[in-house]
Order: structure tokens, then C-alpha cells, then sequence
């Protein structure tokens, strides 16, 4: 070893002991004949001491070091002098001084200053570029590390609970989960193709029929799909599935593995156990999201059928065209200037709505219980009767004092519009404790949702998740309301897992892939694999995928998943450190039988 100790452990009672340390120049303090080096590597940082008059030859070599070199010091070490102890360092107590120095790599200045938790404001594509310097920063440090305890605690849970893990292939088929695969190019099967797996969905399912029972893996995902901030080109998954379970039984697995993972890896205060359940529809409506925040109130109002014949046209319209008209509460906010709520009004544009109906409660009912007069500023009670204003007051739980914000429209519209809204309304109010960790599981989801695009009904999950029992006669009927044995596990409103109870009949297997839209001939083609191996008698079976990043995210504080992440990509899909995406040689292209076009017009 080039070191005996690391930079993170000597203590006041090491004084006296010689040493050897190794690592990089974190900050150089130069006073003439004495020299200060805080040497750091990953465990800590020391300070080294040199002085000219005892140490001549070490002092010279001292006196080139600059930032980020990688040195070698032997020496001794010895109690700061009282009152040169530096508490905020564990290290701090001591010093090492030093009596040789060996320059084992020299650096060049760096983009950005690497000691300390400063340099958030440089630049992200800089970041990336030299992330080998980022990672040596404390922060990204700190979370690499948290990653790893986080993964190790899962392994060693499910392990404890008699789980395998095991690797399934990376070169494999189209296993769809809604996004687009990646395809690799057979060199040995000209014009043919694998796909990189968007999660190992089927593998785990033939796992279950090969009889593993219990399998787990720390698995990587390859989707291709536009990116959004909690989204990368490749990921990684706590994939996990189980026979002879139902959803319960998934739920009681995870839930206590969350709970614990959060008692060993983080100081925040778990909001409530067991995890509250919330079913898709009242998430949908209380939220307007199926992942809700559930850290804060100002749950939404619906107030559709109270407005549904109102005076007011843009209220009557929506609801006529089959809309909602649904609310949200500012608590303080009825006083309000036009400006704010205009830019409240901005702020839900982009989620499609075209405007933001407001109604300030300013004062108190009259002694009849109505809102009138000064008691209300409003630019639509005009158009309302007394009964809908009402109405909607007391939908909205506002009281004096409280703004609620209203919008109608298609319900695609209206809950993402308000559901951001809420959040928005949550930070700008400060409603949002920073300290919780708020779980809670969102059930009954629906199995099909139709997509304008394809023209067809596609799976909300994925096309292997079973219906609820008693939904099955009507997938034909009334597929919308077939409700699915799914279930989303979030976590501050974001969701961290996802997964459902599998089809395992090939029957009933074949029905859902016809009610997708497939021909036999399709089925067989992409899935005749997973349907013969359920006719080899397949357990009852199913299973969930936590997204590592997104759980390691959450409990890091991190605002990106790129911050847990060694080497992301950009939001475009670019490696910037190794410049991919990149063309390939000719030779390549020909061994692979591909030639390139042009891009589409
Ligand atoms: N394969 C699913 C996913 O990646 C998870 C599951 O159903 O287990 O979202």
C-alpha cells in the first residue's frame, strides 16, 4: 500500500505514530518556511504540516504543490497546538508533520474548484464533461457512496428473505413498457436486431414459470424516450417478482423495506405507517395526479355538477363537453395582485389550460351563511348564482383570507393544470414540510387507457398485468373501466416503484393482446415464447420495480436523478464526457449490414 492511513481517521490519540498518506492536494497554505496541505481522499481530509527549517528537501518539493496534485507524505503525527484545532474536520485535532513528499502525479488547473461543497452554479455541461473532477467533489462523493448503502441494504433484505438474484440478458427482444426500445445491430444475423431491455419484465415472468419463486435484481433499463428531469436513456431498477402472491403480499414486502431503508439511510420523519392507500380514482381527483404529494393538503374541490348549469359559460360549456370544473385554495392569497394570479394563470399554460377562474374570500359569510358583497373579490361571481358560489366556497374548505383558483376544462387538462398548480401553490406558500418522507401506495388502477395517437386501446402498466377479477367480462364492453391488479408505490410525489399482479394464463393472455389491437399472428411473433411457457403450468405471479435512482434522488435531497448518477447523460441523451451518440466506421457499418440514410425529411 502507497499509504498506511487514510486521510479521514487519525485522532489525538494517533499523536506520536509515524505515518504515510496519500491523496490530492484539497488547499495549499503558504507561509514562507511553513507550509499547510490539506490533503484529501475519500475518506476525509488531513492537514500535513512542512517546515523549512526542520525539513528542508520535504519543504521544497512543498513548495510546487498545487491544487488537485496527487502526493505522498510520510511523517508524524502530532496535537495542533491549543487553539488551532479545527472542529469542523474529524481530522482536526491533529496534524501530520511531514518529513518527505512525493509528487506521484502533477495536475493541471482544474475547470472548476473541486474542495468543499461550493461550485453548484458551474455549469452542468461542464460538470459532465469532467465528471472524473465532479465526482471528487464532497457532494457527488456523498452520494455515490449512499447509492451504494442503499443498494447493499436491498440486497442483503431481500436476500435475507430467501430471494435469488438473478441477471437476466441485455441483448435481448422488444419487451414493451410504453416507451421506444433501443435496437442493436446482429453482425452474424444481417438484418437482424436485438433490443435492449426496458426493464426484464418478461425474463422475471419466465423466471417464475421456471419456478425461482422469489427473484430479485439490481437491473439496468434501456428506454428511449424523450427525456424529462427524473428521466435517463438508461436506468437502474430494483426488479422483483414472486409467485403465489397476491398484491397485498407484494405491498407487505416493500412497505417495511421502505421503512427500514429510511430509518438506516436518512433523518427525515416518515409522515404516517402503514402507508396510507389511495385508490386511482380518488388520487385523480383529490390530486389530479396518480402520484400525489401527500406532504400538504389543499387537496382539490370538484365543483362540476354544482356548476353544471351555471350562468357562467365558460363553467356550463366545460362541464356540457364532458369536462370538470375543479379548484384549488392559495390559503392567504385573496388579497393577491392581478399580477400574481397572472402569473399563476402562466404557470398552468403549459399543461394546456387556457385560463385561471379565481374567487378571493375577503371576509365572512352574512348571517345567513351567504357570501356577498365585501366578503368576496372576484372577477366571475358576477356570472354565478348565490347557491354555486356557495357552493363552492364550502367545496373549497376556503375560509377568510383564501384564494381558491379554478379551472374547466377536458379532464386531461384540468387535473394536470391544478395538480401542478397545487405543488406550485405548496412552495410558494410554504406548505411543504422539507423534513417528511411522505409514502403512500396508489391502488386500482385502470388496466386500459385509449390513445388518440394510436388509435387504440394500449395498457396503462404494461400488456402482462391481470385485471381485477371481477373486471374480466367487461374487457371487451367497457374496457375503460376495467380496473387492473396494479399498484404504484410514491414518495413525495414522485413514484419511486411500480408494479401488478401478471396474467399467467395464456387464454387470458391471448384476450388482453387481442383487445390491444394484436392478430394471432402478432401475438406469436412477439410473445408465442411467454404464451407456450404458460401452457407449462405457470404459478400465479407478480412482482414490482423500484427506480434506484429516483429513491437514492429522494433521500439525497438531489434535484436530479443525475446527481446520484457516475456518468449521466444530458436531457438530449449525449455522454459529453465520451461524446456519444458518435458515428462508427465504415468497416463497422458494412460488418453490420447497415448503411446510413439520410435523415427524414
Ligand atoms: N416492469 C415494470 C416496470 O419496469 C415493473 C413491474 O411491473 O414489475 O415498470
Amino acid at each position: 500500500m502507497l499509504k498506511s492511513h487514510s486521510c479521514g481517521v487519525l485522532r489525538a490519540e494517533d499523536a506520536g505514530k509515524q505515518v504515510t498518506l496519500a491523496g490530492w492536494i484539497n488547499r495549499r497554505r503558504d507561509h514562507g518556511g511553513l507550509i499547510f496541505l490539506d490533503v484529501r481522499d475519500r475518506f476525509g481530509v488531513t492537514q500535513v504540516t512542512i517546515n523549512s527549517d526542520n525539513q528542508p528537501d520535504a519543504h521544497a518539493v512543498a513548495a510546487t504543490l498545487r491544487s488537485e496534485f496527487v502526493v505522498q507524505f510520510h511523517g508524524t503525527v502530532q496535537k495542533r497546538p491549543p487553539g488551532f484545532e479545527n472542529p469542523d474536520l474529524p481530522t482536526g485535532e491533529i496534524e501530520v508533520i511531514a518529513d518527505k513528499v512525493v509528487i506521484l502525479s502533477e495536475a493541471r488547473t482544474p475547470p472548476f474548484v473541486i474542495s468543499g461543497d461550493q461550485g453548484d452554479d458551474v455549469d452542468e455541461a461542464v460538470r459532465l464533461k469532467y465528471r472524473y473532477l465532479d465526482l471528487r467533489r464532497p457532494k457527488l462523493a456523498r452520494n455515490m457512496a449512499l447509492r451504494h448503502n442503499i443498494v447493499r441494504f436491498i440486497r442483503n433484505y431481500l436476500s435475507d428473505r430467501d430471494f435469488l438474484e438473478i441477471e437476466t440478458p441485455i441483448l435481448l427482444k422488444s419487451t414493451p413498457e410504453g416507451a421506444r426500445d433501443f435496437v442493436v445491430p446482429s453482425r452474424m444475423h444481417a438484418g437482424k436486431f436485438y433490443a435492449l431491455p426496458q426493464s426484464p419484465q418478461q425474463m422475471k415472468q419466465l423466471l417464475m414459470v421456471a419456478g425461482m419463486e422469489r427473484y430479485f435484481q439490481i437491473a439496468r433499463c434501456f428506454r428511449d424516450e424523450d427525456l424529462r428531469a427524473d428521466r435517463q436513456p438508461e436506468f437502474t431498477q430494483l426488479d422483483l417478482e414472486m409467485s403465489f402472491v397476491d398484491q397485498g403480499d407484494i405491498m407487505a414486502l416493500i412497505e417495511p423495506m421502505l421503512i427500514e431503508l429510511s430509518q438506516q439511510v436518512s433523518s427525515k420523519r416518515i409522515l404516517q405507517t402503514p402507508f396510507p392507500v389511495i385508490s386511482w380514482d380518488d388520487a385523480m381527483d383529490k390530486y389530479g395526479i396518480d402520484r400525489p404529494d401527500i406532504r400538504f393538503g389543499q387537496t382539490l374541490c370538484n365543483v362540476s355538477s354544482l356548476v353544471a348549469e351555471s350562468g357562467f359559460g365558460v363553467f356550463k360549456n366545460a362541464v356540457a363537453a364532458g369536462g370538470l370544473v375543479k379548484g384549488v385554495v392559495y390559503p392567504g392569497g385573496a388579497g393577491m395582485s392581478r399580477r400574481e394570479i397572472d402569473e399563476l394563470t402562466e404557470f398552468i399554460k403549459p399543461y394546456g389550460a387556457k385560463g385561471l377562474a379565481w374567487i378571493g374570500v375577503t371576509g365572512e359569510p352574512d348571517s345567513d351563511g351567504h357570501y356577498t358583497g365585501d366578503a368576496l373579490r372576484s372577477q366571475i361571481t358576477k356570472f354565478l348564482s348565490q347557491e354555486e358560489i356557495d357552493g363552492i366556497v364550502s367545496a373549497s374548505g376556503a375560509g377568510a383570507g383564501d384564494l381558491i383558483l379554478l379551472v374547466a376544462d377536458q379532464p386531461d387538462v384540468t387535473n394536470p393544470s391544478l395538480a401542478n398548480l397545487r405543488l406550485e401553490i405548496g412552495r410558494r406558500a410554504g406548505l411543504i414540510d422539507q423534513n417528511l418522507l411522505a409514502f403512500c401506495w396508489v391502488v386500482d388502477f385502470p388496466l386500459l387507457e385509449y390513445s388518440e395517437d394510436e388509435d387504440r386501446w394500449v395498457a396503462c402498466h404494461h400488456p402482462f398485468t391481470t385485471a381485477q377479477d371481477a373486471d374480466w367480462p367487461r374487457l371487451e364492453s367497457e374496457p375503460g373501466k376495467v380496473k387492473a391488479k396494479a399498484y404504484d408505490v410514491i414518495l413525495n410525489g414522485w413514484e419511486i416503484g411500480g408494479g401488478s399482479i401478471r396474467i399467467h394464463r395464456s387464454d387470458h393472455q391471448m384476450r388482453l393482446f387481442q383487445r390491444l389491437g394484436m392478430n394471432e399472428a402478432e401475438v406469436d411473433e412477439m410473445f408465442g415464447h411467454l404464451l407456450e411457457a404458460f401452457t407449462y403450468g405457470a404459478p400465479p405471479h407478480g412482482g414490482i420495480a423500484l427506480g434506484i435512482e429516483r429513491v437514492v434522488a429522494l433521500y439525497a435531497d438531489a434535484a436530479s436523478i443525475r446527481e446520484v448518477m457516475a456518468f449521466p447523460k444530458t436531457a438530449t441523451g449525449t455522454d459529453l464526457l465520451l461524446e456519444a451518440p458518435s458515428p462508427v466506421s465504415e468497416k463497422q457499418l458494412v460488418e453490420l449490414h447497415i448503411s446510413v440514410r439520410d435523415k427524414k425529411k
